[in-house]
């Protein structure tokens, strides 16, 4: 028969219990946990060194609930309620987790603790909530600062797209009131002139009606465009569009130059927002007008042709100067929102010129190769 020893069965759990606490002392403090027991019936927390430290409780004494509660910062004391109450709901799985902040009476000092636990039910009756608590103060301000830099980032975004916007209206805006500005002087002069020529004025004022018509149009277009991101496609002859755009171009007084067109008769016709491509080729005329005002040689080439493009056919424009062309350095800016040598451009043609050609299925682009002048050419999709 094997002797049973009392004294060395109650050593080795006596060891086997203080080995126990040691390890789960050391992994307490690895994580950084503090560890409550809240005695529900008596009304009294009991809690441990690391969990005094958080409340800055210095003395050892266990607390009453409602002291342990007063030390909760007041804005956080409904929804950590909540969950106990909820974690004591027999009905629940007992299961506690709350976030709040803890200040601390002397220095007035709040951290962030993150507490979770369980509630032990004794006949149907909630009596024990467990639980550990975790300072998570670091990782909070972390977050916060976070989200000021993203706040920050979303409102500089938000000043830029204004600011875009409002330059996509000023651009939209700009040719047609210096031109109702010209035709208005016309008028004016016509009127004052002792014999009036009515036709004269007649047109001027007409000028001004289609100019005003045009930039309310575009207006519109461009605010639908930005609210709704829809174009709407209709199947167009590009070779009229073409010379839709330079009469435009003409009636506002950037015809000056000599144009050669080469258009592709029998084009197919392509599926296109007219307006969008229109101004588009607008704005490369006018660009094309402006630097060769500069030179002696005010010849202007278009061309329209079918090019296949990735084994696809689409439609190719290019619209070729003979000014003093771009410098590499510019050539790689021209396309960037605000980019202008001009001292009253508001460099956001070609921006917009390049996201109205996208958004009808294209590329628009500058041929760094060609001299002497610009080449910009584009392409669009055919109608299927
Ligand atoms: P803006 O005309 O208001 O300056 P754009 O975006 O239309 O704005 O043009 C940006 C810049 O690109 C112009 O300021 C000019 O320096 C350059 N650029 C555009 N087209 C031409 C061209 N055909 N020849 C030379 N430079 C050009």
């Amino acid at each position: 028969m094997v002797a049973f020893n009392v004294a060395n069965w109650n050593l080795d759990v006596e060891e086997a219990l203080r080995v126990s606490e040691e390890r789960l002392r050391l992994a307490k403090q690895a994580a950084g946990l503090g560890i409550f027991d809240y005695d529900i019936k008596r009304n009294i927390v009991y809690w441990d060194q690391q969990m005094r430290k958080f409340w800055g409780e210095p003395s050892e004494r266990t607390v009453s609930y409602e002291e342990f509660v007063a030390r909760i910062h007041p804005e956080d004391r409904a929804a950590r309620q909540e969950a106990i109450d909820c974690a004591m709901n027999p009905a629940g799985n007992g299961e506690y987790r709350a976030e709040y902040r803890v200040v601390n009476t002397a220095n007035g000092a709040e951290r962030w603790i993150t507490a979770m636990g369980r509630v032990y039910f004794e006949a149907g009756q909630a009596n024990r909530l467990v639980g550990v608590t975790r300072d998570v103060t670091e990782q909070k301000n972390i977050q916060k600062k976070l989200q000021t830099q993203r706040d920050e980032a979303e409102s500089i975004l938000k000043q830029q797209v204004a600011a875009r916007t409002a330059s996509a209206i000023a651009h939209e805006l700009n040719q047609p009131l210096t031109a109702i500005s010209a035709y208005s002087e016309v008028a004016l002069h016509a009127i004052h002139n002792d014999d009036l020529d009515s036709d004269h004025l007649i047109r001027a004022l007409e000028g001004c009606v289609e100019q005003a018509q045009r930039a309310g149009r575009s207006l519109h277009e461009l605010l639908d465009f930005l609210q709704k991101g829809e174009v709407v496609t209709e199947r167009l002859n590009l070779n009229e569009v073409v010379h839709d755009a330079l009469n435009i171009v003409r009636n506002d007084g950037h015809g000056g130059f000599h144009v050669t067109l080469h258009l592709q008769q029998n084009l197919p016709a392509i599926q296109c927002n007219r307006t969008q491509v229109q101004k588009v080729l607008v704005n490369l005329f006018r660009n094309a007008d402006e630097a060769m005002r500069a030179v002696d040689l005010p010849a202007l080439t278009v061309s329209t042709k079918v090019q296949t493009m990735n084994e696809i056919n689409v439609a190719l424009v290019i619209v070729q100067d003979n000014g003093p062309g771009l410098d590499p350095v510019m050539a790689k800016r021209i396309f960037e929102p605000f980019f202008t040598t001009k001292p009253t451009g508001i460099g956001m043609g070609l921006a917009i010129s390049r996201t109205l050609i996208e958004t009808n299925g294209g590329y628009l682009w500058l041929d760094p190769d060609s001299r002497p002048g610009a080449k910009f050419q584009f392409t669009l999709r055919f109608a299927s």
